[in-house]
């Protein structure tokens, strides 16, 4: 436990939470989920892909995504695979953002219990 001033937990902690709001405020594209490259085998006769591994088509990109309460896969081009990887990434980092808010506010609400 920190024995600083009170109001300068409270400053350092508002200081704190202003980054964590300019860092979500920069953020565009959101999204839950995952992302899964896979190749695959066609299956057509004569095809090289049934026995070289090299030879498999592909990449095809599959987003998994919880909807409704259940596990949702579904396929995405290219362009959306690489838009989905950035707001996949980005809903992480929204969520250890305001975690990181979540511990600052109680910081603060500490801070207001120790000045009786
Ligand atoms: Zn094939």
């Amino acid at each position: 436990m920190s024995h600083a001033p009170p109001e300068r937990i409270r400053t350092a902690a508002r200081a704190k939470i202003t980054r964590i709001k300019q860092r979500i405020a920069a953020l565009d594209d959101l999204c839950s989920g995952t992302l899964v490259k896979r190749w695959k085998v066609c299956g057509k006769a004569g095809c090289r892909c049934a026995h070289d591994e090299q030879a498999r088509h592909g990449p095809y990109y599959e987003w998994g995504s919880m909807q409704g309460g259940r596990q949702v896969h579904r396929m995405v081009t290219p362009q959306q695979a690489r838009v989905l990887r950035v707001a996949i990434r980005n809903h992480r980092q929204v969520r250890r953002l305001l975690r990181a808010w979540e511990t600052q506010t109680v910081r603060i609400l500490k801070a207001e219990d120790r000045r009786k």
